[in-house]
C-alpha cells in the first residue's frame, strides 16, 4: 500500500504553490481558490485552474514572489475599502 502512493504530489506541488499561479483572491487563496496559469508556454490557453490543480511545468513560488504578491493585494484591498467607504457615505448610492 505504502509502495503505490509513493508519487503522489497533489499537495506538494499544485497549482497553489506554483509561481505562476494567478489567483483571483491572492490574500485568501488556499487549495479551492480559482485563478489563471501565466506560464509563457500555458498562457495562452487562457487557463482556469485552482490551488488543487497541478502539472508538469510545476515551478516552486519564491517567498519573495509571494511577499510581494501580497503586498500588492493588500495595497488594492485597501484602496477598495477607501473607495467603498466614501461612496457609503453619499445617501442613498445603493439604491440605484
Ligand atoms: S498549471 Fe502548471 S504551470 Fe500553471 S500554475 Fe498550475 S502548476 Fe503552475
Amino acid at each position: 500500500m505504502e509502495e503505490s502512493n509513493k508519487h503522489i504530489t497533489w499537495q506538494g506541488e499544485n497549482c497553489l504553490l506554483c509561481k505562476y499561479f494567478v489567483p483571483n483572491d491572492v490574500i485568501n487563496a488556499d487549495l479551492l481558490e480559482r485563478g489563471k496559469c501565466a506560464h509563457p508556454s500555458l498562457v495562452r490557453f487562457n487557463l482556469v485552474v485552482s490551488g488543487r490543480d497541478w502539472c508538469n511545468l510545476f515551478s516552486k513560488m519564491s517567498d519573495q514572489r509571494r511577499d510581494k504578491l501580497l503586498e500588492e493585494a493588500f495595497k488594492r484591498d485597501d484602496e477598495q475599502l477607501k473607495r467603498l467607504t466614501e461612496e457609503s457615505k453619499k445617501p442613498g448610492n445603493f439604491d440605484q
